[in-house]
């Protein structure tokens, strides 16, 4: 019998567990081991932000994949052996056949610090959501600045889309015209990993809502006395009455400490079969580094997905036999823009130069997105 664990229970886990349940016999076991016990997708925070919805209604129980056949364990992850596939958590050891390690990217301290000063939020936690949420209910002039302090980070759109959600909060308050709503990003333009069309884009729909973009502006630090964020090369500081920060991902401590990180600093597995160096390994989603053309791919949902099934596929085959699969780097993101309109970021990024374009927004492609959550929320967890 094999026994297969997924280390983590977020896309690329949930994906992958599932698909991995589906291609092995009926006799071998699927472990899923993931600290938290539900399930949620990264834009849902935004639609709570943007009250289009409760995050709550978007969020599901890990423990509905024991259903499937999932064996689900809610607990940390202390420690990996890779040579020997032993997983040690806080509720005692597994030892598996193979393992697929799917562990996400927590946010960088030394951001959560910063970010940890008055008015200062962490865009990308749902904890800070409702202070978030008071706080844009109650700012009636000043200044909202929403500042990318790093990289790599989540969903790159993200951060001009809540930009734009705060935009329309203060205008439905009708103090817009007393409160600045500013964005920065030390990248050169919008989307770099998007191209220079798509940024346009973006950079043309924040000038449409009166958002100033500030390219090129690297945050070294956010002084809690006087609110002001400071940027580095002697740029202007910007004060702040409500600051929203998203935080550049870092690699989990506990892959650093197996040994897993390549010289990147993050898991490097072969960008087509997700292999590891090692037998029956394979990794996805935030927690990898895969090099693009331009850059290297996006930590975001849809790739986690899409690479954890052809890992999980491979990993059968590496067990029962059969070929291996490819992920082509094909993939797409929502960019979504006030008024339930999404815009369709989508192409082959791995292409040299990446092959991606943008479909402009419309409200048919919000309903694509709306139907991303639904589908996939019901084939995992009903
Ligand atoms: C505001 C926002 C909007 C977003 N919008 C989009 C979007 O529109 N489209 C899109 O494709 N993506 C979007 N994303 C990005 C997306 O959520 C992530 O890229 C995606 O979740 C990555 O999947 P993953 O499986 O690699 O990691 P995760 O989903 O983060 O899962 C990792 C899991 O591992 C668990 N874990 C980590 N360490 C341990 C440990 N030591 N022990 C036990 N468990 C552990 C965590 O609890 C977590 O459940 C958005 C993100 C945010 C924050």
């Amino acid at each position: 019998m094999n026994t297969v664990a997924v280390l983590g229970g977020g896309f690329g886990g949930v994906a992958a567990a599932i698909e991995l349940r589906e291609h092995l016999a009926d006799d071998g076991e699927v472990v899923l081991i993931d600290r938290r016990d539900h399930f949620a997708m990264g834009f849902a925070k935004l639609w709570d932000l943007a009250g289009i919805r409760p995050i709550a209604e978007g969020t599901r129980s890990l423990r509905n994949l024991e259903r499937k056949g999932i064996d689900v364990r809610q607990a940390e992850i202390t420690g990996i052996d890779v040579a020997s596939h032993r997983v040690q958590t806080s509720a005692g050891a597994v030892d598996a056949d193979a393992l697929v390690i799917a562990l996400g990217a927590p946010p960088a301290a030394q951001h959560r610090e910063l970010l940890t000063a008055p008015g200062a939020h962490d865009l990308y936690d749902p904890a800070a959501l409702p202070a978030m949420r008071d706080d844009l209910a109650s700012i009636t002039s000043g200044r909202v600045v929403v500042s990318i302090l790093g990289g790599p980070f989540k969903c790159p759109p993200a951060p001009y889309e809540a930009a734009l959600i705060v935009d329309a909060l203060l205008r439905d308050r009708w103090v817009r015209d007393d409160v600045e709503v500013v964005v920065t990003t030390p990248q050169p333009m919008a989307l770099p990993v998007a191209g220079v069309d798509a940024s346009q884009y973006v950079a043309e729909h924040l000038d449409g809502h009166g958002v100033e973009l500030r390219p090129q502006a690297r945050v070294v630090d956010v002084d809690a006395a006087s609110r002001r964020v400071v940027f580095a090369d002697d740029a202007p500081e910007l004060g702040y009455d409500l600051l929203l920060g998203v935080p550049a991902d870092t690699l989990p401590q506990v892959l650093a400490d197996a040994g897993l990180a390549g010289p990147s600093g993050w898991l490097e597995p072969d960008p087509h079969t997700l292999r590891l160096p090692g037998e029956r390994l394979v990794a996805v989603g935030d927690c990898t580094r895969i090099p693009t053309a331009t850059a290297q791919l996006p930590h975001a949902g849809v790739f986690a997905a899409a690479q954890a099934r052809v890992a999980a596929s491979n990993i059968v085959a590496d067990l029962v036999g059969g070929a291996d699969q490819r992920f082509d780097g094909h993939g797409y993101c929502f960019l979504e823009l006030p008024g339930e309109q999404v815009a369709f970021v989508e192409g082959d990024f791995y292409a040299d130069p990446p092959n991606v374009s943008l479909t402009p927004a419309d409200h048919e492609q919000f309903r694509r997105k709306q139907a991303y959550e639904r589908d996939h929320l019901a084939v995992w967890f009903d």
